[in-house]
């Protein structure tokens, strides 16, 4: 049998990840709220730990696992009262360098990935100006000699400042001299190390949650040529291709956040007295639990087939976004009836209820917003006319 589907695999991995976040407690991620702070401790344990390699070949030094064990090391994290989007992006950008990355570039990055020497965190495309039409960024990457010339900006770039790495996606030929619009976008490793001060300036933006966030402004900033991954022109594809991945491991963090909501409300409700009874005995508070939790269980089946289809390599573009779609909705339901069930407290830092409540409505909106997925099943799945 293979790692994939095995089941005594996923519940050691579960339980070793749960062990490791317990490290983590609470009041670890509430201070951090409070300081805005990224958490490089739990990130660098997890990294030593060799959970963000899991996307990695063997061969490289990493795990070699597939996208359903990288998925159950996210849900976990975000089941523990933890939030996974410190570090997810390494494995949802991972598979740009591992199918598109030459043989020397995957060589350079990968075993040093894989060892937490260097970090592969940020992931440059939304532009305030293009917002979700992604074709129409504006960076453009120009070629001179054996380099790239940068300028543009970018938005909601998160954890730049935390990152060594970043995958960027910029135009190379023009909008206006491609034949589809989908052609003449590039893909860039840059070096953020080098890039900061010398063409690359990083500037924090600040959040409803604590998330690390940034806007990036690129002035004459010099990419070597030799940091383009794969062709030049093809990079919309190479990102349409990770995009599934992504849609996936973020689901499993909305199942996560949804039992780690319904585990503390369950829990207040069982606990807390009023009129000489518990509340969770009145249906007006089990009921919506019990639909929170009918909804995240339902979720999860869709996560997990989508991850099934992804790791036998076939298509999965429906099931992936179901799988977002139904998740984000369900985690987001629960932190609401997890707020009401809380009462009051819902709204007190020290139960941190509120806290996940901020960062579960992230999932409404990125990395991919609840009217695009509809859209896509409208437009792909169903056969509607397309709508832009
Ligand atoms: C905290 C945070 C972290 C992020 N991290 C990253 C990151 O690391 N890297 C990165 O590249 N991006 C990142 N993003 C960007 C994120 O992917 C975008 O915010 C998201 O794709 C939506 O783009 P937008 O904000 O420009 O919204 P817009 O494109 O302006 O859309 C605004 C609203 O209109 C709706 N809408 C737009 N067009 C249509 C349509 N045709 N039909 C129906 N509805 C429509 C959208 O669904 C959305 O609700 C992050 C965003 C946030 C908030």
């Amino acid at each position: 049998m293979s790692a994939v589907s095995d089941p005594d695999l996923h519940r050691d991995l579960r339980q070793a990840v749960a062990d490791l976040c317990r490290r983590f407690p609470d009041s670890y991620w509430r201070d951090l709220d409070r300081r805005e702070a990224y958490p490089e401790e739990f990130v660098k344990t997890l990294t030593e730990a060799g959970y963000l390699a899991a996307l990695i070949p063997e061969a490289f030094g990493g795990a070699g696992l597939g996208v359903q064990e990288a998925s159950i090391i996210l849900e976990e994290v975000n089941r523990s009262g933890g939030n996974a989007a410190a570090c997810h992006a390494q494995m949802y950008i991972m598979g740009t360098l591992l199918r598109h990355g030459s043989e020397a570039q995957q060589r350079e990055y990968l075993p040093r990935i894989a060892s937490g020497e260097l970090r592969l965190q940020a992931f440059g495309v939304t532009e305030p100006t293009s917002g979700t039409d992604t074709t129409r960024l504006q960076t453009m990457a120009v070629r001179r000699d054996d380099r790239y010339v940068v300028n543009g900006q970018k938005v909601w770039i998160s954890r730049a400042e935390h990152s060594d790495l970043m995958l960027l996606l910029a135009r190379t030929t023009p909008l206006d001299e491609v034949r589809r619009k989908t052609d003449g976008l590039s893909v860039f490793l840059v070096d953020l190390r080098a890039a900061v001060g010398n063409g690359l300036t990083i500037r924090r933006v600040r959040t409803m949650m604590n998330h690390a966030t940034t806007e990036l402004f690129f002035d004459d900033l010099e990419v070597p040529a030799e940091n383009r991954i794969g062709e030049e022109g093809r990079g919309f594809r190479y990102l349409l291709d990770g995009l599934n991945a992504e849609r996936i491991l973020i689901a499993a963090e909305c199942v996560g956040d949804g039992r780690w909501f319904i585990e503390r409300a369950v829990r207040y409700a069982n606990e807390r007295i009023v009129f000489d009874r518990p509340i969770g005995k009145n249906q007006g508070v089990q009921f919506p639990l019990a639909r929170a939790y009918v909804n995240v269980e339902s979720a999860d089946l869709m996560r997990i087939k989508a991850a099934t289809l992804f790791d036998a390599g076939q298509p999965c573009g429906a099931e992936a976004n179901m799988a977002k779609l139904l998740a984000a909705d369900a985690a987001w339901e629960a932190a609401n009836v997890a707020v009401q069930t809380h009462g009051g407290y819902g709204f007190a830092e020290e139960y941190d209820v509120e806290r996940k409540f901020r960062e579960c409505r992230l999932y409404q909106v990125a990395p991919i917003s609840t009217n695009l997925i509809l859209s896509y099943i409208g437009e792909h799945v169903l056969g509607l006319p397309r709508s832009f």
